[in-house]
């Protein structure tokens, strides 16, 4: 949905409002609506609400991406040595923090052949919160990090939590990044219990999806272990996400 979706409803609340002689509850109903409808829409990034991110690869064959967000940490390399098992390439959605606490492993990602994103300095959780200006900086010091520990530049950026607004729709146009989201959430940041994690990405999966998980947990490692078994017997292959972007 984009901006002049709020200027119409806006509009039709008015008209709704005018016709109902300016009735307090009705506009009290209509304010609720409008509130609901962009939280909402902040905070579901498949709608592309406020800024286009990409959520999936068109594609015909049997293809999925790996991603991993929030680090690297100290469970990445046993991460990285099951993908190198499997000769799997995924995608890695780094925090410029983690990159500065865990360098090695961040060089070890990129000599590996996989792909990397920018996931903000500090993964704030104010993000939705920041200025413009707070945002761009969030965005830019990353990406200098990166440049510096891996002497790498990318034009990938995924919002933490997935929270998009105008004020990080403005840095990413500024920052000249292509926003990724995905079409599977894995939820393994929320639950404990690996087989529901497992059961939650398996159901999803489609041609071209792209699956959220995170580099910060045994836990997820584990679903790992089993999500790579299935990929193997359903006859999935992987992609990365740079493969879709088109420069
Ligand atoms: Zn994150």
């Amino acid at each position: 949905m984009k901006h002049y979706s709020f200027i119409l409803f806006y509009l039709f609340c008015n008209v709704f409002i005018y016709s109902f002689q300016g009735s307090f509850w009705v506009y009290l109903f209509c304010f609720l609506m409008f509130s609901a409808v962009i939280v909402w829409g902040s905070f579901d990034i498949r709608l592309g609400y406020f800024v286009n991110s990409i959520t999936h690869k068109r594609t015909k064959i049997k293809e999925v991406a790996l991603t991993f967000d929030d680090g690297p940490t100290e469970f990445t390399p046993k991460f990285l040595d099951l993908l190198k098992e499997n000769n799997i390439k995924a995608t890695f959605f780094c925090i410029g923090k983690q990159i500065e606490k865990h360098p090695e492993t961040f060089q070890r990602i990129i000599a590996e052949g996989h792909t990397i994103g920018n996931h903000t300095l500090s993964h704030s959780n104010n993000t939705g919160f920041l200025s413009t200006s707070k945002m761009i900086e969030e965005i830019k010091k990353c990406d200098e990090v990166m440049l510096k520990v891996g002497n790498l530049k990318t034009n990938l950026y995924r919002p933490p939590f997935g929270v998009t607004n105008p004020n990080i729709a403005k840095a990413i146009k500024k920052t000249h990044k292509k926003s990724i989201g995905w079409n599977v959430r894995s939820l393994d940041t929320i639950t404990e219990d690996e087989k529901k994690i497992y059961r939650k990405v398996t159901k999803g999966l489609k041609k071209g999806s792209i699956i959220l998980l995170h580099d910060t947990s045994e836990k997820t490692y584990n679903v790992l272990v089993d999500l790579l078994v299935f990929l193997k017997d359903k006859k999935y292959s992987t992609f990365t996400i740079d493969s879709i972007i088109k420069n």
